[in-house]
């Protein structure tokens, strides 16, 4: 539970008001104050928002029985109607972002350009369009790769995100406004990843978000990536904010999931980088070694028997507890 301190309010003196109206009074007993008019009023309690990791799980396979899901083709149409579908049966409206991008040429992409579809559902606040925003994210595409269906790379990460979409959802209203973003266009349409072709959704929804004035509200950006792995270490992402960071990291250690920060070190480039560059504090969840050596890693190999739902139980807990203490800090006034 959360507890939650009203913004300052200028109190009636109650008291003066009775002890007027007694005096006018024959007997004060008629009319004493009575404690309760004198107390605070009670913090507002918040609740606890539930993660079920076997509905994760069922989504992943559901996700991953619709094979590869690049951008624009028919597996990522079917991902985006099951995500609406899902986001709405939660009580969330879906909003769908479309537009088009150069791209380079290659066999999957002959004309070089593509459509892009990001899709997000935003659950407001209790103070409305003025509560803090916070944006919990991932991608939603998997690689141009033969036979690659993404179990762990884009599969893992948007069963978790519609899972917490629906467990906060169902927990409203929230001290913060949350926005689930399922972004499409993340990875490289190349073989390998170099600027600018990687990062398309994200790119273009910082860059939509930051002409609006909802983005003075935005607070925080969480990612997660990559987190279904059955060995489970989340990488000391090094472009994330640390304060962040360190905030979901002893969240999830006192949660007892503190043998999933063993990861190593290091700087991961992924769709956290274009809020970063807005200024947005930035958390990548992500375990960037899918296998002895990454050997999974953007490979035929990244199938759902390399993942677990053991560890989507482990991520769903800590990101669950770690937005809980953002909620606290960004609700004091
Ligand atoms: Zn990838």
């Amino acid at each position: 539970m959360l507890e939650w301190t009203p913004p300052p309010h200028r109190p009636v003196n109650t008291s003066r008001i009775v002890l007027a109206v007694c005096g006018l009074l024959a007997s004060p007993l008629a009319c004493s104050p009575t404690p309760a008019a004198q107390e605070p009023p009670s913090p507002r309690v918040w609740s606890t928002p539930r993660f079920d990791d076997a509905r994760a799980w069922k989504d992943l396979e559901t996700v991953v029985g619709i094979g590869p899901r690049p951008s624009e083709s028919p597996g990522m149409a079917q991902m985006v109607a099951y995500l609406q579908s899902e986001l709405t049966k939660a009580g969330l409206k879906p909003q769908l972002e479309s537009f088009e991008s150069e791209v380079p040429v290659t066999p999957s992409t002959p004309e070089g350009k593509l459509k892009f579809q990001n899709l997000y559902a935003d659950l407001e606040g209790a103070a409305g369009p003025d509560s803090p925003m916070v944006i919990v994210a991932t991608h939603m595409d998997t690689k141009f790769l033969e036979n690659f269906v993404g179990a762990n790379d884009g599969g893992s990460s948007t069963a978790v995100v519609l899972e917490l979409a629906r467990g906060f959802a169902a927990a409203a209203p929230r001290p913060v406004t949350y926005r689930f973003v399922f972004f499409d266009g993340e990875e490289a349409v190349r073989p390998f990843w170099e600027d600018p072709d990687n990062t398309y959704g994200s790119r273009h929804h910082a860059y939509e978000l930051s002409k609006k004035r909802q983005f003075e509200h935005l607070k925080a950006m969480v990612l997660l990536d990559m987190i279904g792995d059955k060995d489970l270490k989340l990488t000391t992402e090094e472009y994330s904010t640390t304060w962040l960071r360190e905030m979901f990291e002893k969240a999830g250690t006192e949660a007892g999931f503190g043998k999933h920060f063993a990861g190593h070190s290091q700087r991961v480039k992924d769709d956290h980088i274009p809020f970063l560059n807005l200024g947005v504090p930035v958390l990548d969840l992500i375990d960037f070694e899918y296998g002895p050596g990454n050997q999974y890693w953007h490979t035929s190999e990244d199938t759902l028997d390399k993942c677990s739902q053991e560890s989507l139980h482990a991520i769903g807990q800590i990101t669950l507890t770690g937005l809980l203490e953002l909620e606290k800090k960004l609700s004091k006034p």
